[in-house]
């Protein structure tokens, strides 16, 4: 029973990989997503501001400043969501940023690739075994199989 044992694992394995995969892209797509609404709030927030100031303004009045610091909140709230948003994204996409020039790397990258500058070292760089044999469809072969078997 050995053969269908690996057989049957292999094959849930690669299911596994491959539902894991699907998994993080919608996760991917599901933050992103979440982080353009934030965005787009936010320009929405900056549009009323500006609004605001110039309906003021044109009636001769001064800016009640408690007006605007409201919507200043509601911008920055919005702001530190997003950023909680995108880290969580880079975890997912295994990289980190360059703490120079801010570009994209492979999470335990040494080097910035763009800029060169040296990365501090990860704390904790967590390695996942790699999903290669999901790629290549692995033939078993079945008269080596069970050869071993009559040993
Ligand atoms: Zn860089």
């Amino acid at each position: 029973m050995e053969f269908f044992d690996k057989l049957s694992k292999k094959a849930s394995e690669t299911y596994q990989i491959a539902k894991e995969k699907t998994t993080n892209l919608s996760e991917e797509l599901k933050l992103k997503s979440k982080i353009n609404s934030l965005e787009e709030k936010n320009y929405q927030i900056f549009a009323e501001i500006g609004e605001t100031v110039y309906k003021e303004l044109k009636e001769g009045r001064d800016v009640e400043k408690d007006l605007i610091l409201v919507k200043v909140d509601e911008v920055t709230a919005n702001q530190n969501e997003m950023e909680k948003l995108k880290l969580k994204l880079m975890e997912l996409k295994q990289v980190k940023k360059c703490v120079n020039c801010g570009a994209e790397l492979e999470k335990n990258a040494s080097f910035c690739s763009k800029c060169g500058t040296a990365q501090p070292a990860q704390e904790k760089v967590e390695v996942k075994p790699e999903p290669s044999s999901a790629k290549e469809t692995e033939v078993i072969d079945v008269n080596n199989v069970e050869d071993k078997k009559e040993e």
